[in-house]
């Protein structure tokens, strides 16, 4: 079965993408999954929070978007059991001139994807493709949603959360109507909740309110254990696995399966 392939998207930066990317892949993979992160942001940090110096990064996403490199070629092991990478690296800042005078532009990750084959990890095919992506609704965040089955979009618990949310819907909406059709929102996950704080709670209730069943019942706690294990070179759940953060993360990934199942089943 071909992988379901999801992006994290949100072009806000600091709303927990990367953090996302990270952890829920772990999550799934502990879980039984094999999942391959595409990591399309310059800054490389799911890269780097996983542990892959620049020096294991010699071919990269960006090779695989100008058709360089297959994502087989590209994909390299890292420390967790049953995840994957393509890594970033800086040269991402300029694959948008690169690839903007081409017709194809928006569909260069769904090419690379197109001739996948059996992808495979410790022998068995990949079941998850999690895409980070950059903080901004530019071509390598279109490229992703032209790539990609569904959108998780995180969420910061913050006064401002649902600004710069209908911007990104509209652009979901846009490439459905256009480039891709199959295009689905799995969900919206709220982030860095801080039960401490009444803000966090009315922030909670509000997108709930207006994204309605869409918004996963897992919230992501504000935990420093999740800050902290990237600067390890590991996912929280391999630093700290009974920390809260850790914990909200495999509740995630359950979720996340769940919706796979129900919108396949559909
Ligand atoms: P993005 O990829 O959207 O820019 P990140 O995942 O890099 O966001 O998160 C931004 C910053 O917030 C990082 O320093 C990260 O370690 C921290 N962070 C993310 N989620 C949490 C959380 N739930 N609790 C505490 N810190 C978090
Ligand atoms: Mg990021």
């Amino acid at each position: 079965m071909a992988p379901r392939i999801l992006t994290l998207a949100n072009q806000k930066g600091g709303v927990g993408k990367t953090t996302t990317a990270i952890n829920l892949a772990t999550a799934l993979a502990a879980i039984g999954e094999r999942v391959l992160i595409v990591d399309l942001d310059p800054q490389g940090n799911a890269s780097t929070g996983l542990g892959i110096s620049r020096t294991d990064r010699a071919v990269s996403a960006y090779d695989v978007l100008v058709g360089e490199a297959s994502v087989a070629e590209a994909a390299i092991m890292t420390t967790v059991p049953n995840v994957a990478i393509v890594p970033s690296t800086m040269d991402l800042l300029g694959v948008e001139l690169t690839i903007a005078g081409q017709a194809d532009r928006a569909f260069k990750l769904r090419n690379a994807f197109k001739q996948l084959g059996e992808l495979v990890i410790n022998e068995l095919p990949v079941s998850y493709i999690l895409i980070d992506c950059p903080p901004s609704l530019n071509l390598l965040t279109v490229n992703s949603l032209v790539a990609a089955d569904a959108v998780l979009v995180p969420l910061q618990c913050e006064f401002f959360a649902l600004e710069g949310l209908s911007q990104l819907l509209q652009t979901i909406e846009q490439i459905r109507s256009t480039l891709n059709p199959r295009l689905s929102i799995q969900g919206v996950v709220m982030t860095m909740f801080d039960k401490r704080n009444n803000l966090s709670e009315q922030v909670l209730a509000d997108v709930r309110s207006e994204m309605g069943e869409l918004v996963y019942d897992t919230v992501i706690p504000r935990n420093v254990r999740l800050s902290e294990a990237p600067s390890y070179g590991k996912p929280a759940l391999l630093y700290d696995l009974k920390c809260a953060g850790s914990q909200a993360y495999l509740r995630l990934a359950t979720e996340v399966i769940r919706r796979e199942r129900r919108l396949n089943a559909a």
